[in-house]
Order: C-alpha cells, then sequence, then structure tokens
C-alpha cells in the first residue's frame, strides 16, 4: 500500500468536482489518480486508483459502483437523489468493497443528525416535526438528501418509515396538522450551497436545529476523508458516522 490514498473523481467538472479535484491536489495524503466526467471512458480511466469518488448525477451511480466493484476499489458516493433500484445497486456493490454513502460529507451536517436523533427521542410524539432545507437554483433534486436522511432519522425515532410518515409540502385545504407525520419543505434560490433546519414544536415552546453551509469545500474534504478511511475498510456499506466515529 502506498502512502497516499490515489482517488478518481468521477463528475469531476461539476460543482462539487471542481473542489474535490482541488483539494486532492493539495493534499499531501492524496494524489489524484483520474478526474473524469460525462463521455469518459471510466473503466479505462479507473486502473490507477485506491478510491473512486463519485459527485455526479444519481443514474450514474449503478455503473460506477458495478466499476468499482469488479476491479476492487473503494467508493464514496456524495450523488443524492437515488431511485429504490440504484440503492440495491449501491447495496450490491458493498457487498464486495467498503463503499461510504453519505447525502452530506459535512462534520457538522454528521453532527446535526446526531443531534437530531437525541433531540427526537428526548422530546418524544408531542412536538410536531418540520424539517426545512434551501439549495441553489440550479439543484435537480428535492428534497435533499440531508433532509431525506434527517426524515429518516425522525421516523426512526417514531418508529416508523420515511416512506409512512413524511408530509411533502402543503397547499390548499389541508385541514388541522396530523399528529403523526414529518413535513418536507424544499426552498430554492440564489447560490445558496445548503441549509437545513429541524422544527420540533410543542404548545408553548420550540426547538429549532439548524446547519448552514456557506462552502462546498466543508463537503469535499469530508469526502476526500472519508477516501483515506475506506481505503483501509473491509467491504460493507458505511456512512459518514462511521467515519467520524459517532457510532
Ligand atoms: P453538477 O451538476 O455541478 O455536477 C455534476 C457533474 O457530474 C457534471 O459535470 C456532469 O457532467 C457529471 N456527470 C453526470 N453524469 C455523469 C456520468 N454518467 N459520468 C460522469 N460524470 C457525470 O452537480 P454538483 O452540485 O457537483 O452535485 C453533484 C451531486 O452531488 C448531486 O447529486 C448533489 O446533490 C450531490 N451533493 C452531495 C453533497 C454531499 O455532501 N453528499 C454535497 C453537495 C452535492
Amino acid at each position: 500500500m502506498s502512502t497516499a490514498t490515489r482517488v478518481m473523481i468521477v463528475g469531476a467538472k461539476g460543482r462539487m468536482g471542481e473542489a474535490l479535484v482541488r483539494l486532492a491536489k493539495q493534499d499531501p495524503r492524496l494524489a489524484l489518480a483520474a478526474a473524469v466526467d460525462r463521455g469518459d471512458d471510466l473503466a479505462k480511466a479507473i486502473g490507477e486508483c485506491d478510491a473512486l469518488i463519485e459527485f455526479a448525477q444519481h443514474a450514474a451511480t449503478p455503473d460506477v459502483a458495478k466499476l468499482a466493484a469488479e476491479r476492487g476499489k473503494a467508493l464514496v458516493i456524495g450523488t443524492t437523489g437515488h431511485t429504490a433500484e440504484e440503492r440495491k445497486a449501491i447495496a450490491a456493490a458493498a457487498e464486495k468493497i467498503p463503499v461510504v454513502f453519505a447525502p452530506n460529507f459535512s462534520i457538522g451536517v454528521n453532527l446535526l443528525f446526531h443531534l437530531t436523533r437525541i433531540a427526537a427521542e428526548t422530546l418524544g410524539e408531542n412536538y410536531d416535526e418540520e424539517v426545512v432545507e434551501m439549495h441553489h437554483r440550479q439543484k435537480l433534486d428535492a428534497p435533499s438528501g440531508t433532509a431525506r436522511r434527517l426524515g429518516e432519522i425522525l421516523a426512526e425515532a417514531a418508529g416508523g418509515s420515511y416512506e409512512d410518515l413524511t408530509q411533502h409540502g402543503r397547499h390548499g385545504d389541508v385541514g388541522a396538522r396530523p399528529k403523526k407525520i414529518i413535513g418536507m419543505h424544499a426552498l430554492r434560490g440564489g447560490d445558496v450551497v445548503g441549509d437545513h433546519t429541524v422544527h420540533f414544536a410543542n404548545i408553548g415552546e420550540r426547538i429549532e436545529l439548524t446547519h448552514r453551509a456557506s462552502s462546498r469545500d466543508t463537503f469535499a474534504s469530508g469526502a476526500l476523508r472519508a477516501a483515506i478511511w475506506a481505503r483501509a475498510q473491509k467491504p460493507g456499506l458505511y456512512s459518514m458516522q462511521d467515519v467520524l466515529g459517532l457510532k
């Protein structure tokens, strides 16, 4: 094993890809083995790397995961918005290689996940829960992967599933708020890198947990840290909580 972790960036021409390439070049613990984007031959580029880092588009992930599994490379997936079928392809790859799959690689957001679980378990069922996120106008999927994860944590704490408990937006004659739902709301505009707030509201008091990202570098440096970590792991599906030792 050479000391520097050789990474291949998939989606290298995108907003996240640009940050990943720039930071990988600056970090002595890393070597940039390849930077590929749509139309490039991934199978050809993969040879020299220890880990792939994909921040591209959800439909691209199954092929990237299959290729990484065939070649025995660690894989870091930052892409969001996957379908159930695409998630299955990620799980299948994780049987053969270490995969770190996280909707958000920032350390602050992973602490937000941790605090959200504690708050939900402590406050209990009498608090109405709503997740509000805001992102830049170019974002393609909604809700954000981070908001989805927050919704999953709230659903787990309530003993239910994300699919059953979440309600996305409100419009028209909706009536009084049912007790057992998790409200999900996505705002889009300008150049917002990523804001997430979890609201817990009861009669007489309200708690809000908020994280705001102001630079993509926070996600990119977390993903690069995950690639260094993943290279030394056994096959399996890991989260950023595993990388940070928050579990
Ligand atoms: P972007 O549109 O700026 O960049 C995506 C890039 O991927 C583009 O250059 C595109 O050409 C390329 N691409 C698309 N299909 C490809 C394929 N099949 N093979 C190779 N390259 C391909 O988007 P972005 O803002 O960089 O975000 C990319 C993804 O990362 C999104 O899903 C976004 O939600 C997610 N994201 C995750 C985190 C996190 O921390 N997990 C943070 C920010 C963004």
